[in-house]
């Protein structure tokens, strides 16, 4: 899981990233604790940053962008991280997409608590009491001048990431101004997959399609690889029948003709046979006649 806690300095994003962590099994990253730790160590980074923190402004963006993208590359946040205090402005937000994006990594969801600035006031002051009363160091930044300073930077330059993830769809407010252990189940419940919608039962299949209407549901049969097989099937068919139709079409009428044919033929030629047959009698007649007439002329004479 890859979360952003966002909101003013005060707002409990360091507390509600401790329970995070510990529900959740991923990495805090704290770009003011990598921050204070630099400064403390005194590495360019810190002796760059230390002033600027000390009056309660932010750090140039190249700076903590290649801070988070170093810590983003350990093994212990391949499981996922909280990222606490960073992105801070919209150019870090932008980095820090191209940074996952590179890393193939998406963000899960951006949690908001929103807390008002007397409140917070009120809350850094107890804050510095409470440290003052156990001996321990207080912040070069925990005073009145510099929390100024820090809301300030807020309100201008921070706030404006509730819109820029909103627009994304990541984008989750809680009430800041709740218990710690009310904020607690608040983000724990932003945090729940967003459960399915029960799936509604299967429609009946209607008996008998309306003429001309196809079954709810069912897509017309040509659009389906079923269909278009059975489609091509019934063209298949469809033209064998019709050649078939044609056959029957031609034979009848040639045999038809062909008796016919046959017919006025056998007419014709028997008409012949007669023709030949009178004109060969008439011929015999003739010849007969004529011998006829020879043997009485050879008589007579
Ligand atoms: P808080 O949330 O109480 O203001 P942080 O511990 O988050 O405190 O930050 C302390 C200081 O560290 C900031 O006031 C700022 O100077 C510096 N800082 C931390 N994170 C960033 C950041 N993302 N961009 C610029 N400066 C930062």
């Amino acid at each position: 899981m890859r979360l952003i806690l966002l909101g003013p300095p005060g707002a409990g994003k360091g507390t509600q990233a401790q329970r995070l962590v510990e529900k959740h099994g991923i990495v805090q990253l704290s770009t003011g604790d990598m921050l204070r730790a630099a400064v403390k160590a005194e590495t360019p980074v810190g002796l760059r940053a230390k002033d600027i923190m000390a009056r309660g402004e932010l750090v140039p963006d190249d700076v903590v962008v290649g801070i988070i993208e170093e810590r983003i590359a350990q093994p212990d946040a391949r499981k996922g991280f909280i990222l606490d205090g960073f992105p801070r402005t919209v150019a870090q937000a932008e980095a820090l997409e191209k940074l996952l994006a590179k890393k193939g990594l998406k963000l899960d969801a951006v949690i908001e608590l929103e807390v008002d600035d007397d409140i917070l006031l009120k809350r850094i002051e107890n804050r510095v009491a409470e440290m003052k009363a156990r001996g321990e160091a207080v912040r070069a930044d925990d005073n009145a001048e510099s929390l100024k300073k820090r809301l300030d930077a807020y309100h201008a330059q921070t706030a404006p990431l509730s819109h820029y993830y909103r627009k994304k769809g990541l984008h989750k407010a809680t009430d800041g101004m709740a218990s710690i252990d009310e904020v607690t189940a608040a983000i724990g419940n932003l945090l729940k997959p967003a459960v399915p919608r029960k799936k509604a039962p299967p429609r009946k299949r209607a008996a008998r399609a309306a003429p001309g209407r196809r079954p709810a549901g069912r897509k017309p049969a040509s659009r389906s690889g079923a269909g278009r097989a059975a489609s091509k099937t019934a063209q298949k068919s469809a033209k064998k029948a019709r050649s078939g139709l044609k056959k029957a079409v031609k034979v009848r009428p040639k045999k038809a003709v062909s008796k016919a044919r046959s017919a006025k033929s056998a007419k014709a030629a028997g008409a012949r046979h007669k023709a030949v047959k009178s004109r060969n009698s008439t011929r015999n007649r003739a010849s007969k006649a004529r011998s006829g007439r020879d043997r009485r002329l050879t008589k007579r004479r």
